[in-house]
C-alpha cells in the first residue's frame, strides 16, 4: 500500500535489534485517517470471507483493528488482554506470548464469551517479525474452536521468517506494507 509505504519512508526510524519505530503515526501519535484507508484495504482483500469478528493484541492493534471494523459489515473487535501471570480463570481462554521487542513472555487471554465456535475471525496487528504474537492469538482461536480466516498485517518485516511461515501453512497474510531490508545507519527502508 503505497501511503503507508511513504509515512513509513518519511517517519519511520530503524533502531538497533531490527526494530521499526513508526511512534508518529501508528504506535503513539495515531494517524486515523491512514488507519481508515488501511481497514478499507483490508476489507478489500478479504471481501468474501464472512467474517465475524477481528481480534487483536494490546496495545497497538486495537486502534487499527477498529478503523478496519469500519469497512466490514458491522462486526466486532477483541483485542487480547495482556496480563502478568498465566490467568486461571476458567472463563478465559489464555496463552503465552513471546515478545520481541520487549524480549520477555506474557500471557494473554480472551473470555470465552468474546470467542465463539461459529466465528470466522480476522486477525489483525501493526507489525508481523518472527510471529509469536499471530501465533498466541491463533491459538486462542484454536481454544475457542472458532476458524481463522486470514492475518492483516500493517508492517510486515520480511527478512523475519513469521510471515513467510505462516503462508507456507496456507493462511492468508495480507501485509499492507513488507520491509525487505532496513539500514540503522542510513535509515534506508527498501519494500518488497
Ligand atoms: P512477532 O510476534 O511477529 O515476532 O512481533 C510482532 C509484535 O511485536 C507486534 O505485535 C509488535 O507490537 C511488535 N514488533 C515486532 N517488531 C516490531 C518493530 O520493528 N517495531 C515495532 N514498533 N513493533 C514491533
Amino acid at each position: 500500500m503505497e501511503l503507508l509505504q511513504q509515512k513509513i519512508r518519511e517517519q519511520g526510524i530503524i533502531k538497533e535489534g531490527n526494530i521499526l519505530k513508526v511512534d508518529m503515526f501508528l504506535n503513539h501519535q495515531m494517524d486515523v485517517q491512514l488507519f481508515y484507508e488501511m481497514g478499507k484495504e483490508w476489507a478489500r482483500l478479504f471481501k468474501d470471507k464472512e467474517i465475524t469478528k477481528i481480534l487483536t493484541i494490546e496495545a497497538s492493534g486495537i486502534g487499527i483493528a477498529c478503523c478496519a471494523a469500519l469497512s466490514f459489515d458491522n462486526i466486532p473487535v477483541v483485542f487480547a488482554k495482556k496480563s502478568q501471570g498465566a490467568n486461571m480463570d476458567s472463563n478465559v481462554y489464555s496463552v503465552k506470548v513471546d515478545s520481541f521487542t520487549k524480549k520477555k513472555t506474557f500471557d494473554v487471554a480472551v473470555a470465552k464469551k468474546y470467542l465463539l465456535p461459529e466465528d470466522k475471525v480476522l486477525i489483525i496487528d501493526d507489525f508481523l517479525a518472527n510471529g509469536c504474537a499471530v501465533r498466541g492469538m491463533m491459538k486462542l482461536i484454536k481454544l475457542a474452536g472458532a476458524e481463522l480466516v486470514g492475518v492483516g498485517i500493517a508492517i510486515e518485516k520480511g527478512f523475519q521468517e513469521g510471515g513467510r511461515e505462516l503462508r507456507e501453512e496456507g493462511i492468508q497474510v495480507e501485509s499492507l506494507a513488507i520491509v525487505e531490508s532496513m539500514n540503522a545507519a542510513t535509515n534506508e527502508i527498501v519494500f518488497r
